[in-house]
């Protein structure tokens, strides 16, 4: 009696384990439409494909809360957008979960240092070190509205996640294998020359520093992937090893 007792429970607390492990929020029905009709990446997808974006968005959604400013409630086209952005960056490592959980904070327009709002505000993006990641609604749409111009927030602030993940945001994230870092490091500082000198294809605000490199190379690496193909070969190899796709070869994201 007892060993089948004991039995029972591991199994029971297997399961409530393996279930409490993935939790997922299901995505609403104005969730579902956004992503088939906004977000061209996911809409070119095969169908197995889509089935698995839609239940990395799930999980994602299950991990962060979205809200506006002062925990004001936004729409499910809006959470959807911002899960869809985390969830293209990182869809060709499957299985990949975003190394903290923090809260998402999503503005109607620009922001300035102060949270005020408006449209010639300065930022339309930001992740704190260990903070939350703020969005400007704004910025987010047109990110998926204009898939080829090489801006997208979403895209560019979950590279600034990922880039986080090892404590300070240095441009290298640590999913990078370590052999690579060198010729990386070496790589960003001669595109960085390029970039000052106009004769790159990433704009200025990617010689800022190695993070805002990281993350602007990472939006024209989705956005204008078989320009940076041609034109800059090494970087773009370097991030299809780090994100896992070849976006040159693939539907683009946004279109
Ligand atoms: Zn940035």
């Amino acid at each position: 009696m007892w060993p089948l007792l004991a039995i029972v429970i591991v199994i029971v607390c297997g399961f409530f384990i393996a279930f409490r492990a993935k939790p997922t929020v299901p995505l609403s029905k104005e969730g579902r439409e956004t992503l088939a009709s906004r977000v061209g990446y996911f809409a070119r997808l095969p169908s197995d494909a889509q089935a698995r974006f839609v239940r990395e968005a799930e999980r994602f959604l299950a991990d962060h809360h979205i809200s506006g400013p002062r925990d004001a409630e936004v729409s499910d086209e809006l959470k959807a957008l911002v899960a869809a952005s985390a969830v293209i960056l990182m869809f060709g490592r499957k299985g990949f979960v975003y190394p903290r959980t923090r809260d998402i904070v999503v503005y109607d327009d620009a922001f300035n240092d102060e949270y005020n709002v408006g449209p010639s505000e300065r930022f339309i993006g930001m992740v704190h070190g260990r903070g939350p990641i703020l969005f400007s609604a704004r910025a987010l749409r047109e990110a998926f509205e204009r898939p080829r111009d090489g801006i997208h927030v979403g895209l560019h602030e979950f590279a600034h996640v990922i880039d986080f993940d090892a404590g300070a945001a240095d441009g290298v994230p640590s999913m990078m294998p370590w052999r690579a870092v060198e010729p990386w490091l070496a790589l960003m500082h001669s595109e960085t020359r390029r970039i000052r000198r106009r004769r790159s294809v990433l704009g200025q605000y990617a010689a800022t520093n190695e993070a805002e490199f990281f993350a602007v190379a990472t939006e024209v690496f989705f956005e204008k992937p078989n320009e940076l193909k041609r034109k800059h070969a090494e970087l773009y190899a370097v991030l299809a090893s780090v994100y896992g796709q070849q976006p040159a070869d693939a539907p683009l994201a946004g279109e």
